[in-house]
């Protein structure tokens, strides 16, 4: 009998398209997959709650799927190096096959594993090699256009690999019980909205990515940045554990009979969660600290009210507060709306972005430390092809923009649905008879706003300048 290899599962929750999976049961070799929740090493970058929630699920569906299989999902917990060599030693020396991550914390981790047994790593989270797209100058890319372009000019459409048929299960060794890591929330349970909104695992996945690319993908490109209609993929949690991988979306992408707008547009988000892991890769430090050192001297104010208020959705701007409600229900929130919340956190009212990070990094099902990180300073101004600082949206005309009907902020903030759509993005606008009239006292029924939208404008640009940022003022969007 062959030696048996081990498959340590990070976040590549699948069967299907899994080169790390395939390498390690190649040629019927037994295979021992591994699971290891080694909380330490990820320090600051630990899962969040939600994330907890979806890991829980995600892996309960993919040991269903290995057992049907006839093969077992081992669970440890503590230290990944630890586990897998002794793991590997009682095997007799077993080759570990895994993805290659692209988190600092997770690229240490697989150099502590490698010092300890054989590891072989695989590029199954991404499209690209974060180390190989390079300018023409030798460097990394900072600028997300000409990586696209880049990126787009040399990949190759590769068919995903089929899931095994079989597997040759591995000699039984001792688990964990998943019960036992306490990754769902108990009192209070909070994840209701959660399991309401999401199946993890890669059926799950199979069945977003069919179910996107039949009902909404064709009107992607007209529909993309309107909250209140289901036009997004709604694919990134998925993507983020791996239930399905890059290639496999790209490559079902390419084959579906879509307008070609459409497509372009959705291969290159794609190539933005590549620009980010590009990022992160080479900006190690991109969760942390600005990529532009500037902002290291930004005047950040402190105030936790105004941080609770905003991360409770009791702001009193109705978008900013339907986006956060939408986050705290479901987990996820749409990609406009992300922008227009983060905005107005580190504008308006002037918090640090990292604030923003770390509730987002808690709350969303998809946080991914890359895109978390590289679209927080993105928003901020701080980042590698930042919007420029003096872009403040402002919330109330992104609402009369996006959200005209007003969909999103009725689902999300039902105290205000009575509004006429004219005041229910700036409900303070209406006079006491309007307010009246739809049931909303502000200040009682609805927060009124924390900070006047000119106002807290003024003072963002102000506290830009002390930093040497503010040389000219550009129009609300
Ligand atoms: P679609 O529009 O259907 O796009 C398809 C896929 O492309 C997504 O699933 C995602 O994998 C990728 N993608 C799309 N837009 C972006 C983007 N701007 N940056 C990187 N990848 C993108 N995305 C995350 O996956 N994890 C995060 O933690 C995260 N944090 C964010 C924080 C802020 C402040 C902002 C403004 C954006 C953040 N995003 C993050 C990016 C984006 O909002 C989500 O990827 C997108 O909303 C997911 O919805 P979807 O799958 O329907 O996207």
């Amino acid at each position: 009998m062959p030696e048996t290899a081990i498959w340590w599962v990070r976040q590549d929750l699948r069967l299907a398209d899994n080169p790390a999976l395939s390498e390690a049961g190649r040629d019927g070799r037994p295979v021992l997959a591994v699971h290891v929740l080694d909380e330490a090493a990820a320090g600051a970058w630990a899962w969040g709650g939600a994330q907890r929630w979806w890991l829980h699920h995600g892996l309960a569906a993919l040991a269903a799927d290995l057992a049907r299989l006839g093969a077992q999902l081992v669970l440890r917990r503590g230290d990944a190096a630890t586990h897998l060599a002794t793991l590997a030693a009682l095997l007799g020396g077993a080759t570990i096959h895994a993805a290659a991550a692209y988190e600092p914390w997770a690229r240490r981790q697989e150099q502590a594993v490698a010092a300890r047994a054989p590891l072989h790593l695989h590029r199954a989270r991404t499209l690209t090699d974060p180390e190989r797209v390079r300018t023409g100058a030798g460097g990394p890319y900072g600028v997300y256009s000409p990586f696209m372009r880049a990126v787009r000019a040399g990949l190759v459409d590769v068919p995903p690999l089929p899931a095994p048929a079989r597997l040759v299960a591995a000699p039984t060794v001792a688990s964990d019980r998943l019960e036992q890591w306490g990754l769902l929330p108990t009192a209070p349970d909070w994840a209701g909205g959660l399991s309401a909104s999401w199946t993890p695992g890669e059926a799950g996945g199979q069945a977003r990515l069919a179910d996107f690319l039949a009902a909404s993908a064709a009107g992607y490109a007209a529909g993309r940045d309107l909250p209140g209609v289901a036009a997004t993929s709604r694919l990134s949690a998925f993507l983020q554990w791996g239930h399905l991988s890059a290639r496999q979306v790209w490559h079902a992408a390419q084959a579906a009979d879509l307008p070609a707008g459409a497509r372009d547009k959705f291969l290159n988000e794609l190539l933005w969660r590549e620009f980010s892991i590009h990022l992160l890769w080479h900006h190690p430090h991109l969760p942390d600290r600005p990529l532009r050192p500037a902002f290291a001297a930004m005047p950040w104010r402190r105030d936790d009210a105004a941080l609770a208020a905003w991360q409770a959705g009791r702001t009193g701007i109705p978008l900013v507060d339907a986006g956060m409600r939408e986050l705290w229900q479901t987990g996820w929130m749409h990609n406009r709306v992300r922008m227009i919340t983060a905005s107005f956190l580190v504008k308006h009212l002037l918090l640090d972005w990292r604030d923003g990070q770390a509730w987002f990094w808690d709350t969303l099902v998809d946080a991914d430390l890359a895109a978390n990180a590289a679209s927080w300073q993105w928003v901020a101004g701080c980042g590698a092809d930042a919007a420029p600082y003096f872009r403040i949206f402002n919330p109330a005309l992104q609402g009369a923009k996006f959200d005209a009907d007003g969909a999103y902020v009725r689902r999300f903030v039902p105290e205000l649905a009575r509004l006429p759509d004219r005041w229910l993005h700036a409900p303070w606008l209406a006079s006491p008879m309007e307010l009246h009239a739809a049931g909303v006292r502000l200040g009682a029924s609805y927060p009124a706003p924390l900070i006047g939208l000119d106002a807290g404008r003024a003072r963002a640009l102000a506290a830009l300048k002390t930093i040497g940022q503010a040389a000219g003022v550009g129009a609300d969007g």
